[in-house]
Order: C-alpha cells, then sequence, then structure tokens
C-alpha cells in the first residue's frame, strides 16, 4: 500500500510506528482517516494484529473504524478496536479473579443500581425522600469519574447531613456490589484501572500484548481512561493519540482538555504533527467555524487551510416562528432532494432532544424518510408515554394497559403482586384496574396496604376528577393538573439529575403540543386531542434500510461529516445554553459544541432561528445566538423575510427583526417554571365563592355563581349557560 493519497504530514504519522505521537489537529482534517491508514500500515509491516489496540468513545465510532481498517486490509484478525467500555469488560472478565470478583460478575443497570441504593437507605434508615437515589447515585458516578473511594469522599466533603448520607449509602453500596459479584458501568473503568494498579503481572501482560496503542478523539478522556492508556504504554511507548482541543465538549462529564494538551509532558520524547488541511469542507465552512471558536481565550491557536473552492454562503434565516423553522428546513430538504441529492445527504443537528420534535411533524408531513440518532423519537420518550397513559384514563378508564404503566409511576408501592391482585378482583368484578380501584364501595382500593392505599386513592381520584370535570377543563389544565395531583412531576423535580431535568424539559415541550392544539379548534377537548395524538405518534418513518436524513444532537455528531448540515434554534438561551451566560467555561464549551456541529458539514451549511419559539408551553420572544455575531458576516447570507434595518445585530440581509425586538430577554429555566406552574396552580384551589359573586373561566368566559357547596360551584355563564364545576380545578377567577 503506497499511502500516496495522504499529505506528507499524514504519511509522517503513519509510517511512525514507534514512539508516543500526538496528532493534534482540527476539525476534519484526516486524524482518524490517519488512525486507520497507521494501522493498515502496521498489519502491513508484519505487526501482529494482536499487538494493536486501537480505543475510541461510542460505539457507533468504533464500528466505523472497524469497517475503515477492514476496507484497507481485508481483516481485522485480533485486532481490538472497540470503546474504552468494552475493553474493560473484556479485561476484567479474564481476570476479575484478581480483584475479588468471580469471571461472571454482571453488570448492573441503572434500575439495578436504583433498586439497590434504596434498598440500603431503607435499611440504613435514611430518607429516600429527601436523598433521592438518583441523586446519591450520581454524587456516586462524579466520584467513581475522579478515582475517589467512599473514605476519600469523606475526607473532601464539608461536614453535613448530607454528605454524610452520601458517604454511608456509597460505602455500603460498593460493599454490596462486591458481595453480588456486580459492576455498574463507571466500576468497569474504574476496576480495570485498580487492576492494573494493583496486579503488576496483569498489567505486565497487557502492556506486552498491547505494544501499539491509539487512542481517538483524545481530548475527551476522563482521569480515570488517561491513567488506563498511560499504564499500558508505560513500557513500550508506542502510544498514538489523536485529537482537537477545540473539540472538547464533555467537561461536565469529567473529560478533562489537559490530558492531551499535556501529552508532551507525559512522553517528553513525543512528535506532534498537526494536520493543517480540511478536507471535508468547503472554505466559507471552515472560515465560519473558525470565526467562531476563535473567541475562545483558552485554547491553542490553529487554523485550517483547504484546497476547495469556498463553495456557497452560510445560509441563515431567521424564521417567525420555530414552527415556520422546521417546515423551512423540511421544504429545503425536498428543495434539494428533487435535486438530485441523497436523503443520507442531510443532518438536523440540535442542541437539545426536545427540539426534534418539530422536525419529525415537518419532515413527515412532506414525506421525508428519518431517522433520529441516538436518541429517542420524541412520543416515544419514557416520560412522554407516562404521560399519555395518564391522559388516555382520562379519556377510557376501561384502558388497563396504561394503568399498569402508571400505577406505579411515581412509586406508590403497588409492585408486581398487588397488581396482579388488583387485575384478579377487577376480572372477578368485570371491570376494568381502574374502574374497580375507583369504585365507590372502595373494596379494592382498602385491600391495598397502608401506603399504597394513601398514593393510589389520590391517584384514582385525581383522575376521576379529571375527568368528570373533562369537558369544563382545557386540555393544559389537565395535562398540568395530572402532572401535579399525580405526583409525576415533583418526583421528577426532586430527582435533581441531569436526566430528570431533561424529562421535566419534555413534558414542558408537551405543553406546547396542547397549546398548537388548543389554538387549532374551536372546541377543544381531550377527547378529540388524544386522537389526534394516536395518529401524530403512529406516523413512523423510520426504517434503517432506507436512505433517510439524519436527526441528532451536536453531541452525537462528533466525528461524522454530512454534506448539508442545518443547525436549527441558534438563539441565546437555546444554543448557548442560558447556564453559559453565567460561567465562562461553560460558554466556551458551548462555543467549542458550535465549531463541532459546523465542521460536520461538507458541502451546505444552513443556520436558523425562529423569531418566535414556544417552550415549556409558552411562546416567548427570542435573541439571535451569539455565535451567529461571531461568524464573519461576509461568510453569510440570508433570506430577506423583511428589509433588514441599517445596524441590525448582525449586518447581513438575514431578514432579521432582530434589531427592533423590544422584548426584554430572560433566560429560561425549566424546573422554576415547573414549580412556578405547580404554585399557580394550588393557588387556584384556594379561591372563595358564594353565591352571587361574578367569576371569570377560562374557557366559559363570565358568569354569575348561582350556588356553591362543598366542592362543586355552579355557575350561569353568559355565553354558555349553567355548568357544574369542581372548586379545586376550575380556572376560576373572582371578579
Ligand atoms: P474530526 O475532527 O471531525 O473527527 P478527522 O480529523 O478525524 O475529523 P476524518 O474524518 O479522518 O477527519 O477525515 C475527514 C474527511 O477527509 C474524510 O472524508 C476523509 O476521507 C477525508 N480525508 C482525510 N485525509 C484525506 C486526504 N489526504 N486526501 C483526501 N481526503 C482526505
Ligand atoms: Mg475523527
Amino acid at each position: 500500500m503506497s499511502f500516496s493519497n495522504l499529505n506528507e504530514k499524514q504519511q509522517e504519522a503513519v509510517n511512525k510506528l514507534d514512539g508516543p505521537i500526538l496528532i493534534l489537529a482540527g476539525a476534519g482534517s484526516g486524524k482518524t482517516s490517519t488512525m486507520t491508514h497507521r494501522i493498515a500500515h502496521m498489519v502491513e509491516s508484519g505487526i501482529d494484529p494482536y499487538r494493536i489496540l486501537a480505543v475510541t468513545f461510542t460505539n457507533k465510532a468504533a464500528n466505523e473504524m472497524r469497517e475503515r481498517v477492514e476496507g484497507l486490509i481485508g481483516s481485522t484478525g485480533g485486532m481490538w478496536i472497540m470503546t474504552f467500555h468494552a475493553m474493560c469488560l473484556r479485561i476484567l472478565h479474564m481476570n476479575a479473579d484478581r480483584i475479588g470478583y468471580n469471571s461472571n460478575f454482571v453488570i448492573y443497570d441503572t434500575s439495578d443500581q436504583k433498586t439497590l441504593v434504596k434498598k440500603i437507605e431503607k435499611e440504613l434508615g435514611i430518607s429516600d425522600k429527601e436523598y433521592k437515589p438518583q441523586m446519591l447515585l450520581s454524587v456516586i458516578s462524579r466520584c467513581k469519574e475522579k478515582a475517589m473511594g467512599p473514605e476519600e469522599y469523606r475526607e473532601v466533603s464539608p461536614e453535613s447531613a448530607r454528605s454524610k448520607a452520601v458517604y454511608m449509602v456509597y460505602s455500603e453500596y460498593d460493599k454490596r456490589l462486591k458481595e453480588n459479584n456486580a459492576m455498574d458501568f463507571d466500576d468497569l473503568l474504574l476496576n480495570c484501572m485498580k487492576l492494573f494498579e494493583a496486579d503488576e503481572e496483569v498489567l505486565v501482560k497487557y502492556q506486552q500484548r498491547f505494544r501499539y496503542i491509539m487512542v481517538d478523539e483524545y481530548q475527551d478522556t476522563n482521569h480515570i481512561q488517561y491513567r488506563l492508556v498511560s499504564m499500558l504504554a508505560e513500557e513500550h511507548h508506542n502510544i498514538c493519540v489523536v485529537g482537537d482541543d477545540d473539540q472538547c465538549i464533555y467537561q461536565w462529564r469529567g473529560a478533562d482538555i489537559r490530558n492531551i494538551l499535556d501529552f508532551e509532558k507525559d512522553f517528553p520524547e513525543a512528535q506532534v504533527i498537526r494536520l493543517e488541511q480540511n478536507y471535508r469542507s468547503v472554505g466559507n465552512i471552515l472560515a465560519a467555524a473558525h470565526s467562531v471558536i476563535r473567541n475562545n481565550r483558552s485554547r491553542k491557536r490553529k487554523e485550517l487551510w483547504t484546497t476547495k473552492e469556498d463553495g456557497e454562503k452560510i445560509r441563515y434565516s431567521r424564521l417567525e416562528s420555530d414552527k415556520e423553522e422546521a417546515s423551512y428546513i423540511a421544504r429545503q430538504i425536498g428543495w434539494l432532494a428533487r435535486d438530485g441529492r441523497e436523503y443520507s445527504d442531510f443532518a438536523i443537528l440540535y442542541r437539545t432532544n426536545a427540539q426534534s420534535r418539530l422536525f419529525e411533524e415537518a419532515l413527515s408531513m412532506q414525506g421525508i424518510p428519518y431517522q433520529v440518532l441516538s436518541g429517542m423519537r420524541y412520543y416515544d420518550r419514557k416520560e412522554i408515554k407516562d404521560v399519555m397513559a395518564y391522559m388516555r384514563l382520562v379519556v377510557n378508564p376501561a384502558d388497563d394497559l396504561s394503568l399498569l404503566r402508571v400505577i406505579n409511576e411515581p412509586k406508590r408501592g403497588v409492585g408486581a403482586k398487588t397488581q396482579d391482585k388488583i387485575a384478579a378482583f377487577a376480572r372477578v368484578r368485570q371491570q376494568s384496574m381502574f374502574e374497580a380501584l375507583s369504585d365507590p364501595d372502595g373494596e379494592v382500593l382498602e385491600t391495598l396496604p397502608g401506603k399504597a392505599f394513601d398514593k393510589v386513592k389520590e391517584m384514582v381520584e385525581c383522575i376521576t376528577l379529571c375527568r368528570q370535570e373533562r369537558e369544563n377543563l382545557d386540555v393544559s389544565d389537565i395535562f398540568d393538573e395530572l402532572l401535579v395531583k399525580t405526583g409525576y412531576l415533583k418526583s421528577l423535580e426532586n430527582d435533581k439529575t441531569l436526566e430528570s431535568e431533561s424529562r421535566i424539559e419534555n413534558l414542558m415541550e408537551f405543553k406546547s403540543v396542547i397549546a398548537d392544539y388548543e389554538k387549532s379548534t374551536e372546541n377543544s377537548s381531550i377527547d378529540e386531542f388524544m386522537a389526534q395524538l394516536a395518529l401524530a405518534a403512529e406516523v413512523d418513518n423510520y426504517d434503517d434500510g432506507q436512505a433517510s436524513c439524519t436527526m441528532m444532537t451536536m453531541h452525537s455528531a462528533k466525528g461524522l461529516e454530512f454534506p448539508v448540515v442545518f443547525m436549527p434554534g441558534m438563539e441565546d438561551g437555546l444554543f448557548p445554553g442560558s447556564r453559559a451566560f453565567d460561567d465562562p467555561a461553560s460558554m466556551e464549551e458551548e462555543r467549542r459544541l458550535c465549531y463541532v456541529g459546523m465542521t460536520r458539514a461538507e458541502e451546505l451549511l444552513f443556520l436558523t432561528s425562529a423569531e418566535l419559539r414556544m417552550r415549556y408551553g409558552r411562546t416567548d420572544y427570542t435573541r439571535e445566538s451569539q455565535f451567529l455575531k461571531e461568524i464573519d458576516s461576509t461568510l453569510m447570507t440570508g433570506d430577506a423575510v423583511y428589509q433588514p434595518r441599517k445596524g441590525t445585530s448582525l449586518g447581513v440581509p438575514t431578514g432579521s427583526r432582530d434589531g427592533y425586538a423590544q422584548k426584554p430577554y430572560k433566560p429560561f429555566d425549566a424546573m422554576k417554571y415547573a414549580r412556578m406552574d405547580t404554585h399557580k396552580k394550588s393557588q387556584g384551589a384556594s379561591v372563595d365563592l358564594a353565591q352571587g359573586d361574578r367569576v371569570f373561566h377560562k374557557k366559559f368566559g363570565e358568569g354569575l355563581v348561582i350556588e356553591s357547596a362543598g366542592s362543586i360551584v355552579t355557575v350561569a355563564f353568559d355565553s354558555v349557560g349553567i355548568k357544574k364545576l369542581a372548586r379545586d380545578v376550575a380556572p376560576l377567577e373572582k371578579l
């Protein structure tokens, strides 16, 4: 193999097989390609594939690397090309006995972990309300990422009830895992490191085996991954790491950018190879990406060049609304596809998973096949399915499947056995499970054990009330009521993890779905809404075999490339996210993410923003992303929707009305909003109403209270006549 297709620098890296090498280069400069060619060269030079180890971060990247190597030399033989976790798993399986495990150890997934922590809390007398298992687990995980055991955790933590609880649970959790011959995901990395540290013999065995080590995306390694790699390479120093400090986007998960910047300190004899030619993107895209990343202070200066033509300018459009944005992108894809492009040429890269919904809808509407990568389709998400199950029960109490889905969600102490028991009762009584539970005779409900009884009763009452009042209430009110009174929202709020935050964000996004529906019809009803939704959720264009355009977060797009890339939602507060405005380091990380996103594009890059965006059920004016302003304006062009005003922020004819938007900007905080909402609802419940009061109802307008007894208020509305309303939930305002 001649490798004459590679440039000089790349060839240098490919030909130098011995000694440490750092390939530090920008996006699309052929780092990954150089690595795969280097592997091919090794095999060609007679190096046993058995001696080669190549690691990366995601399964997708690992598979792609393997395929590329196979493309060059046919077979990868006994080579290890895999993710860090897969590598550790293999090593541990073969050596588990050395650190006190059986080789048939099991891996605990998230739900196993939660069950275990809960059990421990109970035994130790720690309240799982106050210290949510999920919260404890994420503290434990962060500790493990830093190789910090329970004792060390105690030493460095301030004395407080919280750290004491964490310490106690952490040490017990560790002990139990071991007793159960189990490891969690973090343990795979940590225990592998411990194995190497504790057992010279094993370490030497692997040091001798892996004479050639390569790591892709090295900028995103955390402390333990770094230690694993350094230990393996200690003996022979044949280590080649490749990466780009401008693409470090996992600091929030413990990735340490210094690992790549300090490589030369770790291996003073290291040869540093900088690749400067970009082969991926046309000139304008490359220049635009640089004009953004240049604003980061903490970076090694480097710039790429290309022999490609300048290509089209970056196309930026500010659309009137988020829906318009989605349909604009769908239309562009439709046009370009008619011009002869494959659907697989397109990628839509967004900042948050919640953004995918509008695109799914817009693409479906245009009949464009798509797939959502490493994220779920909006309506497949757990929290959305849960809340839909609650709503379905309001419409149809006979729906046992929905009841089973949510009866213990949030946890109400109704396990499988109790569920079976309820089902059996229901069968005998020839009722559905919900009907049996909600029967006024209370017979079935009363068979539940104490704690479960209270909670299930509360849930059943809430659903029954919503059902009775469903004609008087807006769908969005029913939604709020269900989220709050069933305890579902509260349990997510108490979680306080990144995951639960994103679930809340998705639920608030669901309010946008409802608001859209309510706006579209005169007589909204939950029955009709659920029927419409069933259709929307059913639309399924997903087909793996078919060429389809891809949607994913910018995070998951690392290392990939596409001819045409769309980056929607270029708005302050969304991208960069609102947190970045209080924290310069996180602003820089967002900027690197922007650079990663832009450099995925080969030929065309579209950026869009929406003047009005509905988030969390509320429509707000947005402000154009600060990153847009950083892009060299001569590289951009736009659709002139409105006449630009002189001195608008971007100075390009984007049709931006931003200069006119007077609405004060306020970053939005999902958690806060969720709480605000809860609060508002409970206030509504305490309105004091008496006969003769004038009231206002959101849906029915003004009316006169003609009777107010117990939980029921009877109102004669000026427009719709007499209605009986539930005092607790009716959106009534006294006038
Ligand atoms: P990223 O930083 O995004 O991971 P990278 O540096 O790993 O990018 P590659 O994915 O290896 O870059 O390469 C980018 C594109 O350039 C690929 O399509 C690859 O085939 C092409 N390429 C790499 N080197 C050359 C070369 N010498 N001549 C022509 N094309 C090349
Ligand atoms: Mg790469």
